[in-house]
Formats: structure tokens, sequence, C-alpha cells
């Protein structure tokens, strides 16, 4: 059965070349050209994927995404029509998987959308491994959650993979490049400081003292590695 992806973007030359492109590739394609029949389409088909234009009329990317969310672990790949807006993106509690900016090429695209894919099928299949305790911070890998006293934090996908990916290689020092490769599937130039704004915001969340952090250091020059305090 092939999967579904919903794109929902207003511009009618973009939505059409994704569509076609998307059906060549074999996955069938549902649309929305606004916001609001975007969550519509969404919660009637039940999409494998969803590519979201952050720019909308009705009600905005942002604001559908957020919804989404809020009903579905999906992977959600972001559409931004300039390089401002990815500040937004990554900034927002979002829970964006990842997104390209426009004008995007076709293969930059696929090659997202297969690393999504790929994502949450290994999520599927690997086997439930521990709960993890960083303090007062508990990383229930398995769950994709962290906890403290019991109650779940909120974190981005993408900030818990990193996280994730880090802690199974403690004391293993990552430049950037890697971390994008490892987490987010594919490492281009210029991209690496959406790997410090998630580290950034991983250390408000499991850091006593971010500034002083215990478990998630930099290494000056290199990049990032997980260490427990000695
Ligand atoms: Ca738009």
């Amino acid at each position: 059965m092939s999967r579904t992806i919903l794109v929902v973007e207003d511009e009618p030359t973009v939505l059409e070349t994704l569509a076609y492109n998307l059906e060549q590739d074999g996955y069938r394609v549902v649309t929305a050209t606004d916001g609001r029949v975007g969550i519509q389409r969404f919660r009637e088909e039940s999409p494998d994927l969803v590519i979201l234009d952050l720019m909308l009329p009705e009600i905005s990317g942002t604001e559908v995404c957020r919804i989404i969310r809020q009903e579905s672990a999906v992977p959600i790949l972001m559409l931004t029509a300039k390089d401002s807006e990815i500040d937004k993106v990554v900034g927002l509690e979002l829970g964006a998987d990842d997104y390209v900016t426009k004008p995007f090429g076709l293969r930059e695209l696929q090659a997202r959308i297969h690393a999504l894919f790929r994502r949450s099928e290994a999520r599927l299949t690997v086997p439930a491994p521990p709960v993890v305790d960083l303090g007062p911070v508990q990383v229930d890998l398995a769950g994709h959650r962290l906890l403290r006293d019991g109650e779940s934090l909120p974190v981005r996908p993408k900030a818990f993979e990193l996280l994730a990916f880090l802690i199974r290689h403690p004391g293993q020092v990552f430049n950037r490049e890697q971390l994008l490769e490892h987490v987010w599937g594919y490492a281009y130039a210029g991209e690496t400081r959406t790997v410090d704004v998630h580290v950034h915001s991983l250390r408000n969340l499991v850091e006593d003292d971010p500034a002083e952090p215990r478990y998630l250091h930099t290494v000056r020059g290199v990049g990032y590695v997980f260490r427990r305090p000695s």
C-alpha cells in the first residue's frame, strides 16, 4: 500500500509541481491550499507525512503544525519562503521535524522525505531501551519523552533525537556536520547552527545550570559530547 503525503501549500505552481513529482515517486498525494482545509484533510486522511507551507491563508502553517502535533506524531516537513523564517521555525516550539527553504530542489526534498520515513520506521522497530536517568530528568528513549517528577517536558522531536543519539554514544565527540547527518539525515553546509539551537534548548531542559552543563558538553573547535559527571 502506498504511503500518503498531505501537501498544504497555497502557491498553485509549487503545489502542482510537488504533487506531480511525489506521485511519480509512488506516493498517494492529498492536497490543501489553506490551513483550515489542511487540518480537515489531515483528520480525514491520516497521512503518513505532512508537507506544510509556513505562510498560508485562513490558518497559518505554524498554527496548523501545532494543531497536528497535538493530535499525532506524523513527520512534518515545513516549507519556508525565506531564510529568515527558518529561525522562526527552529525557534518556536512547533514540533516540525524538518524544513526546507524555497526555492528548493526536488532531489533535496526527496532526500528529506526519505530521511523522515526512515526515522519514523526506525522509531517503530527499535526494541524498548531503558529509561536513562539524568539527575532530576529521565530520558525515556522508547517513549521519546523527557520526564521530570513523572511529568512530560515539552521537547521538539529533533531535539529529543539529538539527545538520544548523544546518550547512545557516551564520551564520543561529534562535530555539527556529523550530528546533522546522523540525526537529521543530511549534512548541508551552512545549516550547522541548527545543531547549536537544539543543544541550547536541550541544555535548558536537562541541565541544572545550562551555562555549566554536566551532561551536554561543548568541545571547543570540534562539537558536542555527552558525558556523565564523574
Ligand atoms: Ca504560502
